[in-house]
């Protein structure tokens, strides 16, 4: 198989060989098998044609890479977005592997997506997209061989809807096939808040290890969508100050704190952080000059540059979004003593409750969000704390730490299962 689709040195999949290669030295026990993780399993490229509502035909590309299935089935989002190609849904694939045996879950890896700009289709073409993707990736999602979810650029509507036509292909309702549906077809409470939780959950319980108070901590948000607001809205409970957000619109801060509740409703309202009336406005990379304790990105990819790692005053950094920081300004932060919850576990609420919803989809029987959110907080604080042994360990970052402790629990299990036909 040629691995160098997309060859260009800065693609999210070399980023993920490089963190590899990084981790390899500590690996050596199960040398034999590491080339697994360098390798997807299986990658389904599928075309896609719809009729737009003006009649005519359009065919999109779509894809399902489904990169370790180890431990179990594939779990992982489905992302509609213009710049999707098979490097970064390998690569995404391969994040959900890491993160999923972080937390320890009973799932591989896996992702999807299609080329796409959602925002430019009709509702019904839409549905009509994700009605034909569906039906071409059925071949290889199942509640026990691939689970998808949303991510960006899809929601809960079209997992419904992926749902409903995978259900139809079988003859009969099967909600376990995708998870982040809406409550009343088998999604879970919870699921919406639950990364921003974890972000919480996670920043908190490092910050605790570092001597680190988060009450009147001074906290920077980038994104203040799903992730960023509900990990801001929870270290606010805490007593922690959020002075400065910075969305797609623009950058605002506020020194004495910014109302959050206020800030939610602004963002509804407007679509974005831009014209809110208690806050100034900054210019955009004044954002990583921000004198806060705490830094949360929680928008995209490769936020963090050498250059704006050079200037964070953050004591630590709290990864909400997927691969905010470029293994160049790791580095930096590194020397810099400051404090990286690698995205692998500082974002993995998701992932685990969307965990949770498959069970409770699998026994026809749902929790409270209490319930939930206990089993939650249990199941990260356990993988935080494996985390920082690793690290102690190893001596090394929790960055490091953490692709050890999954690369050894997904190696193991490839060494346990052997190698078809033996
Ligand atoms: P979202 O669409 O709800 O919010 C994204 C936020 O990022 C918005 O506030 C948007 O304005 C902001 N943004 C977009 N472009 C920006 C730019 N150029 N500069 C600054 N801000 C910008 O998305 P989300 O669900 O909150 O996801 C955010 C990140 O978290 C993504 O990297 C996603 O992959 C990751 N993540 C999300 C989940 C989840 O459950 N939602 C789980 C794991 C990881």
């Amino acid at each position: 198989m040629d691995l160098s689709y997309g060859n260009d040195s800065h693609g999210a999949w070399q980023t993920y060989l490089a963190q590899i290669d990084r981790v390899a030295p500590y690996l050596t026990h199960l040398s034999d098998y590491i080339n697994t993780l360098k390798r997807p399993k299986r990658c389904l490229i599928v075309d896609v044609p719809i009729v737009m509502d003006d009649g005519t035909i359009q065919h999109f590309e779509g894809y399902r890479v489904q990169h370790n299935l180890s431990r179990g089935p594939g779990k992982g989002g489905i992302r509609y977005h213009p710049d999707v190609d098979l490097n970064e849904v390998m690569a995404l694939s391969a994040w959900m592997t890491i993160k999923s045996a972080v937390v320890n879950l009973p799932f591989g890896g896996a992702k999807g997506g299609v080329r796409v700009d959602p925002s430019k289709l009709s509702k019904r073409e839409l549905e009509r997209l994700t009605r034909r993707f569906t039906a071409e990736i059925s071949p290889i999602i199942g509640p026990q061989k691939d689970i998808p979810a949303p991510d960006v650029g899809t929601n809960g509507s079209i997992m419904g809807w992926m749902m409903d036509t995978y259900s139809s292909s079988v003859g009969y309702t099967v909600t376990g096939v995708v998870t982040g549906k809406p409550i009343h077809l088998g999604g879970s409470l919870g699921r919406v808040k639950a990364t921003g939780r974890g972000v919480f959950i996670t920043g908190r319980h490092i910050a605790n290890r570092i001597n680190l108070p988060i009450h009147g901590a001074k906290v920077a948000v980038q994104g203040f969508g799903n992730v960023g607001s509900e990990a801001a809205l929870l270290f606010a409970d805490a007593g922690a100050i959020v002075t400065w957000v910075q969305d797609h619109s623009g950058t605002i801060y506020n020194e004495n704190g910014l109302d959050l509740p206020k800030l939610v409703q602004h963002v509804a309202e407007h679509r974005g952080v831009k014209g809110f009336a208690d806050a100034q406005v900054a210019d955009d990379e004044d954002f990583w000059d921000a004198s806060v304790e705490i830094m949360i990105p929680a928008a995209l990819e490769s936020q963090i540059t050498v250059d704006r790692a050079q200037r964070l005053k953050a004591k630590i950094v709290l990864e909400g979004a997927n691969g905010p920081t470029l293994p160049a300004a790791d580095d930096v932060l590194v020397e810099r003593n400051i404090v990286v919850v690698p995205d692998v576990i500082c974002n993995a609420g998701g992932v685990t409750v969307s965990y949770f919803e498959w069970v409770q989809d699998m026994a026809s029987y749902f929790w409270t969000e209490e319930e939930i959110n206990e089993r939650l907080d249990k199941l990260l604080i356990q993988a935080i704390n494996d985390v920082w042994s690793s690290a102690e360990e190893h001596q090394c970052t929790l960055r490091t730490a953490a692709y050890i402790l999954a690369c050894e629990r997904i190696l193991e299990a490839r060494q346990e299962r052997g190698i078809y036909p033996g």
